[in-house]
């Protein structure tokens, strides 16, 4: 099996697997419980908080745990929103988002929040002026990825910061899913910040949310005393654990990893790039990891059926928006809906071989000449 859908999981690190069986052996009590057992689970979930929080410009009393960057990003954007509902119920977003943020948008718009939409450039960008056009005194949040998981577009999430800075009522929610490990991230500037360890090395249903402290943020769930007060449940140390050593890898490696990855982006858009009805969606400048394409006249599932079936896994959109309906995201810098609905992808890590790209590239041949009549 050739595996090319890193964006929608990685594989756990060997050494993450190895701190996940140690901590679960090493601590076998809840972090909230009083008892010497407690508090050593709690000790240990201390040191945890500090080591993200330095990783990533936070204070420890600002880190959240969740399940995902799905809960991240629900809690985030309901949680602002209902906690300055007082202030104003607008809210800038983008067309480019995850199905987690156009989700909680589409339920908070149904509950009378007003939504407004960037336009996205034909680089796959969106335009800040746009964002300060937009922005009005009851305008409470915006809600931006800083990569996007369909084509790997990078935002200007820090100049969008910048303009925010005069607006005190009005909030700044990244999505550094898709960012980390891939570009620097710095929680500097920014309100909340929304992210996933199981996408780079972690163990799945581990994920954070920064959260800047004094920031009202109304909690999604009740029950259950935490370390937070924002998140109730039995805080898992072992997936906390693991997900600090997943980052602290994902920095210290970011750019040797990087390299490996564009060699391999690189020559698979040049060689995907000589057959006439491929169309690289991915802007030249998105990160590596991420390369979407669409093959004139032949649906994206169609084509990823293909490849499942010889062996190779790719995406059409995301993993988490398999409808079948355009892909929002392409169409955006495509403004073309046979292209969006023709388009998928393929995602890359460090871990991908020169035989892997070599393989996909003879399978991929096959499938087209199967396909593109
Ligand atoms: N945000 C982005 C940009 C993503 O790419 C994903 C997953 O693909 C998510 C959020 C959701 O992450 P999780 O699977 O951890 O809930």
């Amino acid at each position: 099996m050739i595996y090319l859908d890193y964006a929608a999981h990685a594989p756990a690190d060997p050494a993450v697997l190895e701190r996940f069986c140690d901590m679960e052996r090493r601590f076998p009590a809840n972090p909230n419980s009083v008892h010497a057992a407690g508090k050593a689970a709690r000790e240990e979930m201390a040191r945890v908080t500090e080591q993200i929080a330095a990783l990533t410009g936070a204070s420890p009393a600002e880190v959240i745990f969740t399940s995902g960057a799905t809960e991240a990003n629900n809690l985030a954007i309901k949680g602002i929103a209902q906690a300055s509902r007082h202030i104003g119920k607008h809210i800038i977003s983008t067309p480019l988002e995850h199905s987690s943020v156009n989700g909680s948008l589409t339920a908070l718009q149904e509950r009378g929040w007003e939504i407004d939409l960037l336009s996205i450039g034909r680089d796959g960008t969106v335009d800040p002026e746009e964002v300060h056009e937009l922005l009005r005194s009851d305008t409470v949040l915006v809600a931006i990825c800083a990569v996007d998981s369909e084509l790997g577009t990078i935002q200007p999430v820090n100049e969008i910061a910048a303009l925010l800075a005069d607006h005190p009522n009005c909030r700044l929610h990244v999505d550094a899913t898709q960012a980390i490990g891939r570009i620097p991230v710095d929680f500097a500037g920014i309100d909340t910040l929304s992210f996933a360890p199981h996408k780079f090395g972690g163990i799945c249903g581990s994920g954070v949310l920064l959260k800047r402290s004094r920031m009202p943020l109304e909690p999604q769930m009740n029950g259950g005393a935490s370390t937070t007060l924002y998140r109730s449940g039995t805080p898992a140390l072992s997936l906390a654990a693991s997900s600090a050593l997943a980052l602290q890898l994902a920095c210290d490696e970011r750019e040797n990893r990087c390299a490996v990855v564009q060699r391999h982006s690189e020559k698979l858009r040049r060689a995907l790039a000589a057959y006439p009805a491929v169309h690289i969606n991915s802007p030249e400048h998105a990160v590596p990891h991420i390369l979407n394409l669409s093959i004139k006249n032949v649906k994206g599932t169609v084509f990823q059926r293909a490849l499942s079936e010889k062996g190779v896994c790719i995406s059409v959109k995301s993993a988490c928006s398999a409808d079948g309906l355009p892909s929002r995201a392409v169409f955006a810098v495509s403004r073309d809906r046979r292209n969006a609905l023709s388009s998928w992808r393929i995602s890359l890590s460090h871990l991908t071989t020169d035989a892997e790209i070599d393989e996909f590239l003879s399978v991929f041949d096959a499938c087209y000449h199967e396909l593109v009549k």
